[in-house]
Parts: structure tokens; C-alpha cells; sequence
């Protein structure tokens, strides 16, 4: 059967945190299941806003870094192989449609067609703040990066790295272990990363360029040229490397709630004690959702997702019976 006629049980948009941990229960209710991410990457907020934080208030961890939650939760999302989710990363859902019983998810690269959906946008479409300048679209995961995919393909090159907080400082702590050379660009002369990879970054060799500004890019056959300006100065310092990795972040468009015509409170999804919205087969998740005495925590997401997914299988398979323990599965 073709992608376009497949039909899923479960499709999940978002694969934070909170969709991810849909998607294991979904798997170990025998659901057939996707998850939908936008960017290339699962984790959602941990992984983009702050893999190297500690997490205290996770059930059962004392302490847990962001990564290594992400890490848990995707090993705990594939450990039933005859069930495990498909996962379609980097790309974006853009329409919600319905046709009798069958939803159609149109796509950035496709369209998909699922029973039913859960949302988990989170605080909505991730994307990674550009650089604000004209500079050749072509050279993007050529020369000039937003994301690392392969460390080893940074080995022996001259590597800029512009950014001056936590993601910034960590990718030119690992990259000074692979690269010739690293530089790392920021406009201010402080740094707004954990006191301890501040300290590694003042005692590495990472020659940083501060307060400096990107105020221009020039591609040759041989190297990326950076003009750096001076902040609150004149002077210009060029500087000839292989690639340029930008970290300024992230931006969130959480117009796609609106866009997609869904029942909204406040901005935010509005759900039943199912966690279903007022259009049947539609399901809400984590931090887009609102019912009273929400919070927008990952403990809370965590325990939104079985209620969800156990409403789900009941509508779908109502001959099936409801969830016993996750240990009974085996007998
Ligand atoms: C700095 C910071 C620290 C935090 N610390 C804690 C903490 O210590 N403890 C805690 O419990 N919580 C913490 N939080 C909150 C926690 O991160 C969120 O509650 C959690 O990430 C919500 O998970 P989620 O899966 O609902 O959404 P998100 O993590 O926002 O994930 C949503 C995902 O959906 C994707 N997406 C959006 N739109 C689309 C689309 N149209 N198509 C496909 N994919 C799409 C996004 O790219 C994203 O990956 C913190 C948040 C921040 C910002």
C-alpha cells in the first residue's frame, strides 16, 4: 500500500516531549501511529531550548538533562518493534481536513491520512532565527548551518560559530575537539551560558570575536568570507572559513491552531477530560492545550497522553479491552 492510501490509527503533530511519550503509549496500545515533526530533530522545547539543562521534576528522576529525557523517551518510543511509530521529521503540517471518518494532514512534503489526531504543537512551529542579512540561500547546509547533523563533517575545517548562549558555547566546546580552528562570534562581551561552559569556553582554544556583528557573506571557490563589525564601532575584521554555524536561537509561529480552524480558548486548545477537542477524533496534548487547572509542564503532558490515547483506542477498537499494567502486556 502507497503513503497516500495508508490510513494511521493515530497521527501525532509534534514530536516534543509530550507527543513522543503519545506515541510509545500508542504503540503499546497496538496503535498504528505517526508523528509529524517540523523540524529535523524529535524533543520539541528540551531539545532546541535547552538539552544541557537539568530537569528535577520529572517522576522519578532526582535530576535528568534535557538531552538525556529526549534520549529515554525515544528508546521508550521504539521498544515495541512491531509497533513502533513512524516518524516523519522536517516536515510541517499546514491543513487539518476531514472527510467522513478520515482525516487528510496535508504537508510540507506530502499528505498523510490517520482515524484520528492528537496535536502537540507545544508553543507551535519551531524555526531557528536566520541571519539578518542577504546572503545566497544556496550556500544553507552547504556553507552556512542552522543545525548540526554530522559532527565528523566539521573534522580539519575553520569553523565560525555565531551565537553567545548555551547552544552556541556547547557546539563550540564539542566542534574544538573535531575542527582545525573554531571561532565564536557574538555581539556582547558577555556570555549567556551555564557558568561552567563559560569557564571551559575561557580556557579553550576557541578564539572568540567579541562584540562583533555578521555584517555580510561572501562565498569563494576557496572560503566563506565574514565581515564582522564592531558593536558601537567602525572597525571591520574579515575572516576566512569553511562553514558558519548560526545559533540565534529559535522562533515560534503558533498561528497554525488558528489557521487549522480549531475550537481555541484563550489561544490555546480547548479539551474535555479526554482530552478530545469539540471535533470528534481531534485530541489536544502538552502546552497547546487549555482545561481548567492546566499547567504547562512536561509531568503534566506526560499524564494527558494515556487519557488521550485510551479514549482513542476505545473509539477505534471498542472490542478491545481497556489498559491494564504495562507488565500485564506480556501474559
Ligand atoms: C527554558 C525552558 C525551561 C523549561 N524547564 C522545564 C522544566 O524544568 N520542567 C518542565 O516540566 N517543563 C519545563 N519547561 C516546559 C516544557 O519544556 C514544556 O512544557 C514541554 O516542552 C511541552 O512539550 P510539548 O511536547 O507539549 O511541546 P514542545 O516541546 O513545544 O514540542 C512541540 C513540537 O511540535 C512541533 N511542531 C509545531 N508545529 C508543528 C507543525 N505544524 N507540524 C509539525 N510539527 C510541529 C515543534 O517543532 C516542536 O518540536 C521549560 C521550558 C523552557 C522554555
Amino acid at each position: 500500500m502507497s503513503e497516500s492510501e495508508h490510513i494511521y490509527d493515530i497521527t501525532v503533530i509534534g514530536g516534543g516531549p509530550i507527543g513522543m511519550f503519545t506515541a510509545f503509549y500508542a504503540g503499546m496500545r497496538q496503535l498504528d501511529t505517526l508523528v509529524v515533526e517540523s523540524l529535523p530533530e524529535l524533543g520539541g522545547q528540551v531539545s532546541t531550548l535547552y538539552p544541557e539543562k537539568i530537569i528535577r521534576d520529572i517522576a522519578g528522576f532526582a535530576e535528568i538533562k534535557g538531552a538525556e529525557l529526549i534520549t529515554a523517551l525515544h528508546k521508550q518510543m521504539t521498544i515495541f518493534p512491531d509497533f513502533a511509530p513512524t516518524i516523519a521529521t522536517n516536515e510541517e503540517v499546514t491543513t487539518i481536513a476531514k472527510d467522513a471518518d478520515i482525516f487528510t494532514l496535508t504537508t510540507s512534503k506530502g499528505q498523510y491520512k490517520t482515524r484520528s489526531i492528537v496535536v502537540a504543537i507545544g508553543g507551535g512551529s519551531f524555526a531557528p532565527r536566520k541571519l539578518a542579512i542577504d546572503y545566497d540561500q544556496a550556500l544553507e547546509n552547504q556553507r552556512i548551518f542552522y543545525f548540526v547533523k554530522n559532527v565528523a563533517a566539521f573534522a580539519g575545517k575553520t569553523v565560525a560559530i555565531a551565537g553567545g548562549g548555551d547552544s552556541a558555547i556547547d557546539w563550540a566546546l564539542t566542534l574544538e575537539n573535531v575542527a582545525k580552528k573554531v571561532y565564536l562570534i557574538h555581539r556582547r562581551d558577555q556570555f549567556r551560558g551555564l557558568e561552567s561552559s563559560v569557564q571551559r569556553l575561557q580556557q579553550s582554544r576557541i578564539e572568540l570575536m567579541t562584540p562583533y556583528l555578521i555584517d555580510g557573506v561572501t562565498d569563494s571557490a576557496a572560503d566563506l568570507t565574514l565581515d564582522l563589525k564592531q558593536v558601537k564601532g567602525d572597525q571591520h575584521v574579515q575572516l576566512d572559513v569553511d562553514a558558519l554555524l548560526v545559533n540565534y536561537g529559535f522562533t515560534a509561529d503558533s498561528r497554525a491552531l488558528r489557521q487549522w480552524g480549531l475550537p481555541l480558548e484563550h489561544r490555546l486548545l480547548k479539551v474535555d477530560t479526554n482530552m478530545e477537542t469539540s471535533i470528534p477524533g481531534i485530541y489536544g496534548l502538552g502546552d497547546c492545550i487549555t482545561y481548567p487547572g492546566k499547567v504547562k509542564l512536561i509531568a503534566a503532558g506526560f499524564g494527558e497522553a494515556p487519557t488521550a490515547v485510551n479514549a482513542i483506542a476505545l473509539n477505534l477498537y471498542p472490542e478491545r479491552r481497556q489498559p491494564l499494567h504495562s507488565t500485564q502486556l506480556e501474559h
